[in-house]
Parts: C-alpha cells; sequence; structure tokens
C-alpha cells in the first residue's frame, strides 16, 4: 500500500491517498490538503513512508495517519452529543498528525500532543508554527503541546468556558506501541470515546496490531484488532 501513494507534491501525495482508497471521506482529505508535510517530515515528505525525526522516532508513513484518522473519524468530528470533541494525540512526534486532528475538531475542539521527550515537544510547536494555519491553531489554544508520560494519560486543565467540556478524551490517538493497553487510558476516555493504539502481540514486540478500542454511552468497552504495524514502543523517557 505504502509507495504506491507516494507523490511528488502535498497536493499529489494526499490525491493518491483518495484514489487508492485509504481516504474514503471528503473531510479527511481536506484535512490532509491543508497542511504541508514537508513542514514536519525532514526527508521525502511526499513519499508514503515513515522518516526519522530525531531522538529514535520517526513520522509515521502518511497511510497509517490515514488510517488512524478515518477509523475514529465520527469521534473527531464535532457531533451533537460532543459539540468540542477533546482529541488526545500521545507521541505527538512532528506534530504532523496533531496538526491535522486539528482541522478537523471544529472550531470549539481542542488537540493536545503528548510527548516524553521535550525537544520533541519543542520540534512538534515548532513545525506547527511554519505555517500561517498552524500558528493560528497554536495561538488559539486548541493545539497545546505537553510533556508527560503518555502512558498515564494527561489531564488538561481547563481553560475559562471550558469547563463544561468534561476532563476525558473523546479520542486517544497512541503513536507508539504499547505492551499492554494502559489502564489510566482506558480511564480517561470519555463515553462514548475511542482509541487507536498499537500493541504487541508478544513479549519481544517483534508483532504488533493496532486495537481500535471503543467505550459506549453506557461505558461499555469493546476492542477490535485492526492490521498489523511496526511502531516504535511506548517507552521510559531517556
Ligand atoms: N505521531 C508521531 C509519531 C512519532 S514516533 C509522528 O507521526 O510524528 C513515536 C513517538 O512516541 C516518539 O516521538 C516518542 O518520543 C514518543 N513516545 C515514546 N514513549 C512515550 C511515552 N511513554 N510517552 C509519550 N511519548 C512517548
Amino acid at each position: 500500500m505504502a509507495w504506491t501513494c507516494s507523490g511528488t507534491s502535498n497536493t499529489a501525495l494526499i490525491d493518491n491517498m483518495w484514489k487508492n482508497g485509504l481516504i474514503t471521506d471528503a473531510r479527511v482529505k481536506e484535512a490532509f490538503l491543508k497542511v504541508d508535510r514537508a513542514h514536519y517530515s525532514p526527508s521525502m515528505p511526499y513519499q508514503d513512508s515513515p522518516q526519522p525525526i530525531g531522538h529514535h522516532a520517526t513520522i509515521s508513513a502518511p497511510h497509517m495517519h490515514a488510517a488512524a484518522i478515518e477509523h475514529m473519524l465520527s469521534y473527531i468530528l464535532p457531533s451533537s452529543t460532543s459539540p468540542a470533541p477533546r482529541v488526545l494525540d500521545v507521541g505527538s512526534g512532528s506534530g504532523y498528525l496533531t496538526h491535522v486532528l486539528a482541522e478537523l475538531v471544529g472550531d470549539r475542539g481542542l488537540v493536545v500532543g503528548l510527548e516524553h521527550i521535550e525537544a520533541l515537544k519543542v520540534l512538534g510547536e515548532t513545525n506547527m508554527g511554519k505555517s500561517a494555519e498552524g500558528r493560528r491553531l497554536l495561538e488559539s489554544g486548541k493545539v497545546r503541546f505537553r510533556v508527560g508520560d503518555g502512558r498515564k494519560g494527561w489531564h488538561e486543565a481547563a481553560r475559562e468556558g471550558e469547563e463544561a467540556l468534561g476532563k476525558g478524551w473523546d479520542v486517544i490517538h497512541v503513536g507508539a506501541s504499547a505492551v499492554q493497553v494502559p489502564p489510566q487510558l482506558l480511564e480517561q476516555m470519555k463515553a462514548p470515546g475511542c482509541m487507536f493504539i498499537p500493541v504487541d502481540d508478544d513479549e519481544g514486540g517483534y508483532s504488533q496490531h493496532v486495537w481500535r478500542i471503543e467505550k459506549d454511552g453506557n461505558g461499555e468497552v469493546t476492542r477490535k484488532k485492526l492490521f498489523g504495524v511496526r511502531y516504535v514502543p511506548l517507552t521510559d523517557a531517556p
């Protein structure tokens, strides 16, 4: 699937993901088109493959970011039950997905990018600051980058007027693989809410699958194994 979607420009890359059925929703396509991957990937930004960003981290392949968004879309978009979606992006790395998510959560939504390496938290902010749109999102407070251990989740302090939005997360995206689903992340999911998380199949973490975990309005949790992947692990901070 990767490679076939590569392009010579941001538009070509996104168009190819659309043509290949990796992006199926026009709103998702529009969000991706607003974010130039060259601001986030230091090398070969329009190739559909992961690229190194330093600190043993990588920006994930575009088709993986597309899959994450497509599998959680109904929770990311504002709705009558959740007009101001709250999204936590664990292991925000380059900040690319954090930015694309922010294009989808609507006027009142919030996206928090969480990193355990300060330099990568700063990288995410710096990359977003390269475009006028990214700066606008940072200045408005819709996107915030924080430092912390993503396995513990994150409690974002409410700003004025945000108190009624609740504390949990409508969406938790995890960009690094877990040995098991961290209980604190499950607790912090709203009901309804959704999590996208790569989990090791075995002890060595040699094989992994992405799981989509959904919590319904009654707090009932269901899990679906989506597809095999190869992500860097969630670790202790260096
Ligand atoms: N979504 C990012 C992926 C970056 S790679 C992108 O596409 O750019 C995975 C990231 O997870 C790395 O940046 C790494 O620093 C971070 N990470 C690893 N363990 C973590 C932890 N315990 N808490 C928070 N972030 C972590």
